[in-house]
């Protein structure tokens, strides 16, 4: 958990330090005034970009889940990897440090979209939004786009260590079926969130087939926990 929200941190602070400006010149140059995106963690998986008006303005969330998804190697399942795969961003590399540093610009993109006013109902990904995409990527530039991914790089390969992940497991054949259980063992910690979105660390008692019986410690309360819900 730990290892997840510190690489998460850095996704932030990227785009916080290199992402926003460029959305806030790109907005500018379509209609001063625009206010920005406050760029924050999600003690879930879900991650987007919403925009409430008159509430807190506009947001993007990184959920820490979908971070955590990253460090294990399972990031193949998001729509963002398979989105550098089919459209060749990042020069096609989905590599986590890429897919993270891809999913800032998708999420980014959704709010300049947003302020072209080309996202509607029911019509998220379309021609406007992937026109956003490449605007970003224009804007931000190759040579600040990889200073970004080795920054990304470095905080995963310390995420990995402290998460105590090792080498091997970090480059599945994204078409092999995956075993769960394989991904976890008995004392090791892990974090998941319960339906009321607290987020419990607890170390591991016992791999099941489809779950982990796992120990909370501050509580001391037991779990039965799917592995899917469960992150380093
Ligand atoms: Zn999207």
């Amino acid at each position: 958990m730990a290892a997840a929200r510190e690489l998460a941190a850095s996704l932030v602070d990227w785009s916080v330090d290199v992402i926003d400006p460029v959305l806030m010149r790109l907005c500018d140059a379509h209609a001063p005034g625009y206010p920005g995106v406050r760029y924050r963690i999600g003690c879930g998986r879900q991650t987007c970009y919403r925009h409430q008006p008159g509430g807190r303005g506009h947001t993007i969330t990184y959920g820490v889940g979908m971070v955590a998804d990253h460090l294990c190697g399972n990031h193949h399942q998001w729509t963002h990897t398979r989105e550098i795969a089919r459209h060749r961003f990042v020069d096609g590399n989905t590599s986590p440090p890429c897919a993270l540093a891809h999913i800032a610009i998708h999420e980014t993109a959704h709010a300049l979209q947003s302020h072209r006013g080309g996202r509607r109902r029911g019509s998220v990904h379309n021609a406007a939004f992937y026109k956003a995409v490449g605007d970003l990527y224009d804007a931000l530039g190759r040579d600040r786009l990889m200073d970004g991914t080795r920054q990304l790089e470095r905080a995963f390969v310390q995420g990995r260590a402290s998460a105590g992940v090792t080498g091997a497991e970090g480059k599945p054949d994204p078409r092999a079926p995956i075993n769960p259980a394989t991904k976890f063992c008995k004392g090791q910690q892990v974090c998941f969130a319960t339906p009321q979105g607290q987020v419990i660390t607890a170390h591991i008692d016992r791999v099941n087939k489809v779950t982990c019986t796992v120990t909370c410690m501050q509580s001391g309360q037991g779990y039965r926990v799917p592995h899917a819900l469960l992150w380093p």
